[in-house]
């Protein structure tokens, strides 16, 4: 049974808080990323992490190109390798509606991580999948993007749904 969670908003205290690694990967893991696949895409967002449902563990869910079908979850994700070559991209996100940011981000990505089942995943990603990842990251790591932008645009709204992570 699925069900769409409620998203945090800033400043919720759990939004900054330090996810922990997943360590069981049971019926009860699967049912929690079904959940944030639900929210996500109920929020015209592409990427969720299990801390903006309260939840802080390590767990993020992406959909770059908004398609449902395409989404993929990352269990205990860690970056192996981040590229030199950085690339200025507006962001916005769901637990703090209304702003965009632009932030600097490496362009491609080298990770591992873990699917639902717990098989080991490998890849290099680039553009703005990498940007999603980073910032899904970054809420494991309780930073919101008004931690690291450099200017902020608020705005009536978000237009596109693809900057909404
Ligand atoms: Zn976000």
């Amino acid at each position: 049974m699925m069900s769409i969670q409620n998203v945090l908003k800033y400043p919720h205290p759990l939004l900054t808080r330090i996810s922990v690694p997943v360590k069981v990967f049971d019926l009860k893991l699967l049912e929690l990323v079904n959940d944030m696949f639900e929210t996500m895409y109920t929020e015209d967002g592409v990427g969720l992490a299990a801390p903006q449902i309260g939840i802080s563990k390590q767990i993020m869910v992406i959909s770059p190109n908004a398609k449902s079908g395409q989404e993929r979850a990352f269990i205990n994700l860690e970056i192996t390798h981040r590229s030199k070559d950085e690339e200025v991209g507006i962001e916005g996100c769901l637990s703090v509606p209304g702003f965009t940011a632009e932030i600097s981000r490496p362009v491609a990505i080298q990770f591992e991580a873990q699917d639902v089942k717990g098989n080991t995943i490998n890849e290099e990603v680039r553009g703005f999948a990498a940007r999603v990842i980073q910032h899904e990251l970054d809420h494991l790591n309780g930073i919101l993007l008004i931690d690291h932008a450099r200017f902020f645009h608020k705005g009536k709204t978000l237009k596109a749904s693809h900057h909404r992570l």
